[in-house]
């Protein structure tokens, strides 16, 4: 038996202090031991599927949460249960016998992911069987089905978010267990059966459920498809860009970019760190990774080696834990200072799998974070008025600029065919919200159109989703009706957030 194991009726906030609840119960689901996965995804939802069958008959609101690293409060309930589910974190292998004949991809492709093992635990899983994982963001410490719901994403600009990984998901509502695929199929439907689900294979469904930020059901598990394994080298360096630059990337001449800083070819991932107030006069933050065949005898490097912990909010939180940052000089040496260990091309260098450029993160402050997401070839056009409007707004603190393709997913961010992304992470103050407010107008202001994270601070409401996501959006809202035809299953998944995003 799954075991629930009741927490009782605690405060809970989320994992940067941005959002709290008061929930009627909190609930952990642990894993049973069944023998074999298909056994055990069953176990579980059918475990969900009574609790949220309970929920319903008392009109109670349920929100699953992953590792709680949303700073929106997508992931809160008031008066509801929250259920957690980081302990439902194991990953099988696939056999060929469990494929489907229509199937494209080989077993050894395949990883059966529950809902909250990490993305460090995927990745982990991925490279001991010899595959990796193409992308990723930031961090690791995200649940797997929590970091799709946003659509999280890094900065592989060739990729798109981490639910491009998905090939199948197992959903929960409070009447069915469905497994909703692809039209074309990967799994025998035996298999499927073993796991207690009802298949659905419908390329639109399937596709609202890969960014499903928690309203069209309870995750349970996913089907993940990972790559052959591989490995990269590390740049990593503080240096002074040129407006020219920016014109390069806009482009998409990362290339280009790449030999101007770091090595002569196309760099697999790349971002850049700017200091707001002089970003053409003091040193932006570069990192770039390079791909290279895996190599087993290569010893690991430290994490710091590679780049892990090269994120803003990171950087952010190591520094503001030392200075106040509302100063040009005092941003800068706070960002050269947290940013982990340079690595330049005249280094010895370093390289390792891809689960090595990420690491742990532990909150250090309450950080302010929110992003725009563009199509690439803007870039240039609105890079001052992006960065003016932040710092005139108030928002002093770091902006960072990440590359990524077209994501896959309805309601994926990231719906141009090359976008850039562009992060605003600081302090939780007026001032950091300031900043990004002024950012969002003046980009209306100038008829630019983007889209905002889900899963960070964004300002928005149904509205807004409408206009943002269009057709998609009314797809969306109908494959959630063919999810959950009744109103009432629906509303189990209901909170504030949700229902101001129009997503309920
Ligand atoms: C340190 C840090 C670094 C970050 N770096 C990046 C980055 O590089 N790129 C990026 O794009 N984002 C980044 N983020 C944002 C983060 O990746 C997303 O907010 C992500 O959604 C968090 O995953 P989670 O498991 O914590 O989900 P939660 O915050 O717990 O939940 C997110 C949503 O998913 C729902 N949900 C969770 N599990 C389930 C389930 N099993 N079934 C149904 N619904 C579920 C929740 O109810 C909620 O609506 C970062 C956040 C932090 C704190």
């Amino acid at each position: 038996m799954v075991e629930i194991v009741h927490q009782g009726h605690r405060m809970w906030e989320n994992y940067h202090k941005t959002a709290a609840c008061n929930p009627k119960q909190r609930l952990e689901l642990l894993n049973d031991s069944a023998a074999n996965g298909r056994a055990l995804l069953k176990d579980v939802a059918e475990t969900v599927m009574a609790l949220l069958k309970e929920a319903r008959q008392y009109q109670i609101p349920v929100r699953p949460i992953g590792a709680g690293w949303s700073p929106a409060p997508i992931n809160v309930v008031e008066d509801g249960w929250l259920v957690e589910t980081l302990r439902l974190n194991r990953t099988f292998k696939l056999s060929a016998a469990d494929l489907h004949p229509d199937c494209d991809v080989g077993a050894e492709a395949l990883l059966l992911v529950q809902a909250g093992a990490t993305v460090d635990e995927v990745y982990e899983s991925a490279e001991e069987i010899g595959r990796s994982m193409r992308t990723g963001g930031a961090s690791n410490g995200q649940t797997f089905a929590g970091a799709c719901a946003t659509g999280t994403h890094g900065s592989v600009w060739r990729s798109g978010g981490i639910q491009d990984h998905l090939r199948a998901i197992q959903l929960v509502t409070p009447e069915r267990i469905l497994w909703i695929a692809p039209e074309r199929a990967v799994l025998s439907d035996a298999f499927i059966a073993q796991t207690g689900s009802e298949i659905i294979r419908d390329d639109r469904i399937f596709a609202a459920a890969q960014v499903h930020i928690g309203a069209l059901g309870f995750v349970t598990a996913m089907l993940v498809e990972t790559d052959p394994i591989f490995m990269v080298q590390n740049i990593q360096k503080a240096a002074t860009i040129r407006r020219e630059h920016i014109d390069w990337l806009s482009e998409g001449n990362f290339r280009k970019f790449s030999q101007e800083f770091g090595l002569n070819e196309e760099p697999y991932f790349q971002q850049l760190i700017l200091n707001p107030f002089d970003p053409f006069d003091k040193k932006a933050l570069l990192r770039f990774l390079y791909r290279r065949p895996y190599d087993a005898s290569i010893p690991a490097p430290t994490p710091g080696q590679m780049g892990a912990g090269y994120d803003a909010l990171t950087l952010l939180g190591k520094a503001m834990a030392r200075f106040n940052l509302f100063e040009a000089e005092i941003l800068q040496l706070a960002m050269e200072q947290a940013y982990p260990q340079d690595r330049d091309v005249d280094d010895p260098p370093a390289i390792a799998t891809w689960g090595n450029t990420t690491e742990e993160h532990s909150p250090i402050a309450s950080l302010f974070n929110g992003s725009v997401t563009i199509e690439r070839s803007l870039l240039n056009d609105v890079f001052d008025l992006i960065i003016d409007n932040f710092r005139r707004g108030g928002g002093g603190t770091v902006v960072t600029l990440r590359f990524v393709h077209k994501a896959q997913g309805l309601l994926a961010p990231a719906r141009w065919e090359d976008n850039v992304v562009i992060d605003f992470d600081g302090p939780n103050v007026a001032t950091s919200h300031n900043g990004y407010k002024n950012v969002v107008t003046a980009l209306d202001d100038a008829g630019i159109a983007f889209t905002r994270h889900w899963g960070k601070t964004n300002n928005l409401d149904a509205r807004r989703v409408i206009q943002d996501y269009e057709q998609d959006y009314a797809n969306w809202r109908w494959a959630q009706t063919q999810i959950m035809p009744d109103a009432a299953d629906r509303q189990i998944f209901a909170n504030d957030e949700l229902v101001k995003l129009g997503l309920v």
